[in-house]
């Protein structure tokens, strides 16, 4: 089934160096590990990209026509160090941060990443509890890094995978790249213990939609946890279309009528996914409705980009510069109240304001492979 019509692609106005030169309190508190934003919701996740690059051109996330040969990566001296990395993320540990996800771009492509697994898994709560350090990857390379990921403290892993039809997984990651090593990639990181190990399908309608039903059956009874998102307007090239949007609810029901399911609480507050299992104690699966069910009343998630740009949606436009506060030998207080100070300032909910169409239109949306899913 291929693609209907060529959606017409934009190319991106350079957003990666849009963002504030973040405000400094002038007595800056210890952190409570409580902060709140403006609807009070906490900081409990913190999303960090480790690199811009990725190897696939996936079409809804960085489509060929914009990420092409002559397309400006950013340079390595750009991207933050390790070190920079680790002392952000223990200064948002202190406001309250418990779950740090890896994403990129592809995470995989950054060189020694298992080096800064293994610093972040050093870091404590206030209480002295680990994190729980997880990763989104396109799987191509898992196969040949799961051990060593799992040797330097990475608990889990998300792999994303768009279908089991080699055809159609080639033409959606659009580099020809095969789905049998992204299937031998999640078997290793299951042999090693990268558990629960979690896949995640975007679903574009009249593209892969009728992979649904196919996904479900091979992930059932596996142990893996199978969710699918709808199809989303990030960032400013993939063309998306509300056609193109097939509502999770009708996922649900596609798989219903082959699987009986029973839905799941929330395993944690800010949880994307609305879960269900299978009646027949095969697993569970997961849906994630940004489009048609927004979550934004309990989004407890911070964006870093590669180079220290913090965003705070998923949607956003603007960054806020916390590099420049690294390399401009700001102490640690300092910036822990700068990383407050924005926080409590925070009232994004991108997604519900689409739903009530009022979102505010033309706004350039950061991309999606730059700050990550
Ligand atoms: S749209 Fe923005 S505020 Fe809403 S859930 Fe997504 S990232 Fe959070």
């Amino acid at each position: 089934m291929s693609d209907p019509t060529p959606n017409r692609r934009i190319a991106i106005a350079d957003l990666r160096y849009a963002s504030e030169m973040p405000a400094i309190p002038a007595h800056p508190s210890a952190p409570t590990g409580h902060v709140a934003d403006r609807l009070h919701r906490p900081l409990h996740d913190l999303r960090i990209s480790v690199t811009d690059r990725c190897n696939f051109r996936c079409s809804y996330c960085m489509p060929r026509e914009v990420f092409d040969k002559d397309y400006v990566f950013l340079p390595q001296s750009s991207l933050l160090s390790f070190e920079e990395i680790t002392r952000l993320a223990r200064l948002f540990v202190a406001h309250g941060v418990r779950k740090i996800r890896l994403t990129g771009g592809e995470p995989l492509l950054r060189k020694n990443i298992e080096v800064l697994i293994t610093m972040l898994a050093e870091l404590r709560t206030p209480q002295g509890q680990p994190l729980d350090i997880t990763l989104t990857t396109n799987g191509s390379l898992l196969a040949k890094k799961a051990q060593a990921l799992k040797d330097a403290g990475l608990r889990r892993v998300t792999v994303s995978l768009d279908g089991l039809d080699d055809t159609v997984f080639r033409r959606m990651n659009d580099v020809d790249f095969p789905v049998a090593d992204v299937l031998h990639g999640i078997e290793v990181a299951q042999n090693v213990g990268l558990a629960p190990l979690k896949v995640n399908m975007v679903v574009k309608r009249g593209t892969n939609d009728h992979e649904i039903v196919p996904m479900a059956r091979h992930f059932r009874g596996t142990g893996s946890v199978l969710r699918f998102i709808e199809y989303m307007d990030v960032g400013a090239t993939n063309g998306w279309r509300m056609d193109e949007v097939l509502p999770s609810a009708q996922v649900v029901e596609r798989i219903a009528q082959h699987f009986a399911l029973q839905p799941l609480e929330a395993s944690e507050p800010g949880e994307t996914a609305q879960r269900w299992r299978y009646a027949d104690g095969q697993g569970e699966i997961g849906v994630i409705s940004s489009v048609t069910q927004a979550f934004c009343g309990s989004c407890n998630r911070a964006r870093l980009s590669t180079e220290g740009k913090l965003f705070l949606c998923l949607f956003a436009s603007q960054g806020h510069d916390l590099r420049a506060l690294l390399r401009g030998a700001y102490s640690d207080e300092q910036i822990a109240g700068a990383i407050g100070l924005i926080w409590q300032q925070r009232s994004d909910r991108y997604s519900q304001l689409r739903a009530s169409g009022s979102a505010a239109a033309g706004e350039r949306r950061v991309e999606m492979s730059y700050i990550g899913g």
